[in-house]
């Protein structure tokens, strides 16, 4: 301690503000104090931590300047306000029980991959955790998945239940050990335990009291499909090199085609299956571990039934010990999907997992940790050298963006109906929530509202305005509509994809933007989803669009792609081309009366159903099982070498443009007809529409003299057709903006509604 007198002292006390609770912080600032000779005390409260700090001048000037530069791993210091205090002098340092009161606004971090010291003792048999699944410490483990309030401290978390044992507690307390304060501590003697059940929940007798995890690994080797229990929900596992099981889990999980992704528990194995970047492996090795899509090598050793027809295989690497040790024993890439049938949302709690995976799982690998949030896994590629989230969810929730306009008023942004994830926000900080799904059933519904009430409860946010897409039966529309207690606004849906892109940038516009995606409401009461918006947080205008087409019966036209096939073709009077001859002649008139008179057709302007329907004409599906995949295969088959760009024509009317597809239909029968490979159609195709669009954006750019693009929607999740469209905006001198920390697709949509909403708060 300081041998100075107490008047050269200098006391002050310190607010940390950002990511700093769960995260080894208050140990850090134990361990600082110690090293300069300050006295004083640190607590966790809800802002964040708070410190007091008195010692030598030189020593507490350099003690705030580490607060900062210092922090460990995980931590995210925002801010360190410090005013001086008067002296006390009392000697020592310490870390104080939580405070309770005050606004909360402490951040709760993402759960995190296991970190190198624990995985050493994992394996080292003489270490007492050694083959522990549940071994963590304050530089890894779970967080956002356990966490059920705040302060971030043990009793709020789903650890609760567990009593720490001697060993476990003396490391708690010890502000030098690496688990001191480290919320989710546990060994085999006093943590989570993890057992191996038949499907009818007894235990599987070999395993008592023995190694449940082998058990397990020897099943997956043997070709049963487990259920196991991880970090945000179940998984449905199976050794991924053998068809037999792929093939058996498929047909359990009625997953049609949708690709499995898989397990593989190094970098090494990886490279075997999946050509690899540098953007891919930091991806893959990042303490998220999201799984990363990249394309599969010719003669990968991996079942065909694990991705059918897709030229890319999701991978991800262990996040837990669980994992590790089952993808260490095992020592064969597994299919770790969700644990769910179809499009149901994923099983978190152990009831609802015996009772809808029992028909699917020989067997459940589980454990007794509660799970407080469903979080599905993240899903991640790589365009341009840069990461395009896919599905932002497990290992990036909860952390916060900045709102380039800060919200006036507490905000919750409800998003879209697929594949939604709302957004609450305070202050310049928004939080995005975890993926919750697609909202076509009570489930999902139901963890969209559970999901608002913890986030809200989480960031003690309390809304005062609520914000939902102008589709008026969206079912987050619907539960907009429903909440009497707040002021509403509503939110064009693609107005909403352009704001979350350049307020993820932190602009706030004037900008150009084609939003491209599968469908969404307009303005008009039309089918919008192939738009050239000019605008900014604030408003838009829309200046262009793909020219509209029937979309023969609606909603149906999604499953069935030939539809909008026969739109086309009735459309441009041509005959049919050969995919069609297994239609049966009744079904294709009544489409092509119905892409005639409109009846229960309404117009669309979308570049999915674009997609859709040259992937039909081409043959490559007629029908698909889930939106997007005849885009997906149509974009795999795409022959890189060869972009001959097809006809496509900027139809102009007034100051609006219309991007004219129909000498592109003409060309692509013509080739069809001519027996050109699908491979070079798609390529021709990727390249005209690519080439349109960034002709019709260089042009209003002109006009309006911007310089600021926005490529977003889901279809921009088409690697070829971002990089093509990209680097023709570039290369014309413009800055364009793809979303990255947010998905491209209607994950970004609620980010955008509270973007707007500030910025029009802000305007007044
Ligand atoms: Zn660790
Ligand atoms: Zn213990
Ligand atoms: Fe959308």
């Amino acid at each position: 301690m300081s041998t100075q007198s107490e008047g050269a002292k200098r006391r002050v006390r310190a607010r940390v503000d950002g990511t700093v609770q769960g995260v080894g912080y208050r140990p850090f600032v134990f361990r600082l104090a110690g090293e300069l000779g300050i006295a004083g005390w640190v607590l966790n409260d809800e802002r964040g931590v708070l410190v007091e700090a008195e010692g030598a001048p030189d020593a507490v000037h350099v003690f705030l300047a580490r607060l900062r530069a210092d922090a460990p791993p995980l931590a995210e210091v925002r801010g360190v306000e410090a005013q001086d205090v008067p002296v006390v002098g009392a000697p020592g340092f310490e870390i104080v029980a939580s405070a309770h009161g005050g606004a909360a606004t402490a951040s709760v971090t993402p759960d995190s991959a296991t970190c190198e010291d624990c995985l050493a003792e994992l394996a080292d048999p003489a270490d007492r955790r050694h083959r522990y699944p549940f071994l963590n410490c304050t530089n890894c483990g779970p967080r956002f998945t356990i966490v059920r309030g705040i302060p971030y401290d043990r009793p709020l978390t789903t650890m609760a239940g567990f009593l720490m044992c001697d060993a476990c507690r003396a490391e708690y307390e010890d502000p030098a050990d690496r688990r001191f304060h480290a919320q989710p501590n546990a060994c085999p003697v006093c943590g989570p335990q993890v057992r191996l059940l038949e499907r009818d929940g007894s235990p599987v007798e070999r395993t008592a009291g023995a190694d449940a995890v082998r058990a397990a690994a020897d099943d997956l080797l043997a070709g049963r499909i487990l259920a196991v229990k991880g970090l945000g929900g179940y998984h449905l596992a199976c050794r991924a090199d053998s068809e037999d099981a792929v093939a058996a889990l498929r047909a359990r999980k009625r997953r049609e085609d949708r690709p499995f992704a898989l397990l593989v528990r190094d970098l090494q194995t990886a490279r075997e299956l999946v050509e690899l970047g540098p953007g891919e492996e930091a991806l893959l090795t990042s303490r998220a571990r999201p799984i990363v899509l990249a394309r599969r090598l010719a003669g990968a050793a991996v079942a065909a039934s694990v991705a059918p027809n897709a030229p890319d295989l999701g991978l991800m690497l262990p996040y837990t010990p669980l994992h590790e040790l089952l993808a260490s024993d095992t020592g064969v890439p597994l299919v770790m999907t969700s644990g769910n049938l179809s499009d149901e949302p994923i099983a978190f709690s152990d009831d609802d997992a015996r009772e809808r995976l029992s028909a699917i799982a020989d067997r459940f690998l589980v454990h007794d940790r509660p799970i407080a949030t469903r979080t599905d896994d993240s899903v991640v590629r790589v365009v341009r050298e840069r990461p395009l989230m896919l599905r932002r969810s497990r290992g990036y929730v909860p952390a916060s963006l900045d709102l380039p306009v800060p919200a006036a008023v507490d905000v919750l942004g409800v998003g879209a109906e697929q594949k939604n994830a709302f957004c609450v926000a305070k202050g310049a900080r928004a939080w995005p929530s975890h993926h919750i799904g697609d909202l076509k059933n009570y489930e999902t519904l139901q963890s969209l509202e559970t999901g608002i009430e913890h986030f809200q409860n989480l960031f003690e946010v309390a809304p005062q305005l609520l914000v939902h897409d102008l589709h008026p039966d969206y079912l987050s529309t619907r539960y907009a509509l429903g909440r009497e207690d707040v002021q509403l606004f509503s939110v064009q849906h693609h107005h909403a994809h352009l704001a979350a892109t350049l307020a993820e940038h932190g602009e706030t516009g004037p900008a150009v933007g084609a939003i491209f995606d599968g469908t969404g409401y307009g303005t008009d009461g039309t089918v919008w989803g192939g738009e050239i918006l000019v605008g900014g947080l604030d408003r838009i205008e829309r200046c262009g669009r793909i020219r509209p087409i029937r979309m023969p019966g609606g909603e149906r036209a999604i499953a069935e792609p030939w539809r909008m096939a026969a739109a086309w073709l009735t459309e441009i009077q041509a005959p049919l081309p050969p995919a069609f001859e297994d239609i049966a002649q009744p079904r294709w008139n009544m489409v092509a009366r119905m892409s005639t008179n409109g009846m229960g057709s309404p117009f669309t302007s979308s570049a999915g159903r674009l997609f859709d329907a040259v992937a039909a004409l081409c043959g490559v599906r007629l029908e698909v099982t889930y939106e997007g995949q005849a885009a997906i295969e149509f974009e795999a088959l795409a022959d890189r070498a060869a972009a001959d760009p097809y006809p496509l024509e900027l139809e102009h009317r007034g100051s609006a443009i219309a991007l004219d597809v129909r000498p592109t239909i003409v060309a692509v029968l013509d080739d069809i007809a001519a027996g050109v490979p699908v491979g070079t159609i798609s390529a021709r195709f990727h390249a005209g529409l690519a080439h349109a669009t960034a002709a019709a954006l260089v042009l209003v750019a002109e006009r309006r003299q911007l310089a600021l693009v926005v490529l977003s929607g889901g279809v921009f999740q088409n690697r070829l057709l971002l990089e093509l469209t990209s680097a023709g905006l570039e290369q014309a001198g413009l800055r364009v903006l793809v979303p990255e920390r947010l998905p491209p697709n209607d994950g970004q949509i609620a980010f955008g509604q509270v973007a707007i909403a500030a910025a029009r708060l802000a305007a007044g």
